[in-house]
């Protein structure tokens, strides 16, 4: 059997499992996907155990994925732009880095909105997600304009200088763009909602939350309200998974409707 999971601190709360679980069920797979928890300073010897452990491989979520980065023998080019690694492979007794995000945030925007204008967008907050958003505009043909808003304005500079062609500007300013998109956690359960006037943006702009919990965020509710498109966080992180699952199972699962169903009914 093969068996991977995904690594975490707090762990309890990954979604993870559920949608594993579910394509190993679908595709008839001998394989299990658990959880474990593992605090950042266990990291080292987990991940250098994964093989002895019985692990072909895992998922890595908060507080893990820059600290993974030295610990592995190989990264792919997407991990190493974003700075992150949330997929691991063992291959050969060596450890494989791999950042699904990029391909998981263009997947499903690209589903949900086809026709959205990447003329102007904007990205607002500067950290690990933003950097795997700003990584996947900038692989399309069709970008202009990439914005970065953020509370802490030097970190936004510093992914501005790390990315060619991204400007920053000062947070709270109300948005001009084709396409926003919301990478804080800000509107999280538990947290304070963003609070952002979208009244200036034309008919045709896109409002995209990557916070999943709740699914429809008091931004998205605003933009609905404006009658603009919305893209949830949700399909995000389902098609992020594909990856994983591919290089464990060697099966490109696919992200379903009654998938969807059953991991909206766990938020
Ligand atoms: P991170 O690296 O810790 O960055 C957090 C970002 O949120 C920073 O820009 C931070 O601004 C901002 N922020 C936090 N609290 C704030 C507040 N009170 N006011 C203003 N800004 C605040 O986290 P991350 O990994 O980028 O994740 C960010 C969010 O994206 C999380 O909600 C996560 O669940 C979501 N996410 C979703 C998916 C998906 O598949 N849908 C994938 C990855 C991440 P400062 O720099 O000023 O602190």
């Amino acid at each position: 059997m093969k068996r991977a999971c995904v690594v975490g601190h707090p762990v309890h709360h990954s979604l993870s499992p559920k949608l594993h679980g579910y394509w190993l069920k679908k595709y008839g797979i001998d394989g299990d996907y658990g959880r474990e928890d593992i605090p950042p300073d266990a990291l080292p010897d987990f991940l250098s155990g994964l093989k002895e452990n019985g692990f072909i491989g895992c998922n890595l979520t908060i507080p893990h994925k820059e600290a993974a980065l030295p610990l592995m023998d190989h990264l792919d080019d997407t991990a190493k732009q974003i700075g992150a690694v949330n997929t691991v492979l063992v291959r050969d007794g060596k450890l494989y880095g791999y950042n699904s995000d990029a391909y998981g945030f263009i997947t499903h925007l690209e589903k949900t909105v086809p026709d959205v204008s990447l003329e102007n967008v904007l990205v607002i907050g500067a950290g690990g997600a933003a950097r795997a958003v700003i990584y996947a505009l900038k692989q399309k043909q069709n970008i202009s304009t990439i914005t970065v808003m953020n509370r802490t304005r030097v970190r936004a500079e510093k992914l501005a200088a790390d990315f060619d062609g991204v400007s920053v500007t000062d947070w709270n300013r109300a948005p001009q763009a084709s396409l926003v998109i919301n990478t804080t956690s800000l509107g999280m359960a538990g947290q304070p909602v963003l609070d952002i006037s979208l009244e200036g943006l034309s008919k045709d702009a896109v409002v995209y939350d990557l916070v999943y919990h709740p699914l429809k965020t008091d931004l998205l509710l605003a933009a609905e309200k404006e009658g603009l498109r919305t893209v949830d966080g949700l399909g995000m992180l389902l098609h992020q998974g594909r990856l994983g699952f591919r290089l464990w199972f060697g099966v490109d699962p696919v992200v379903d409707r009654v998938l969807r169903q059953s991991i909206e009914r766990e938020l």
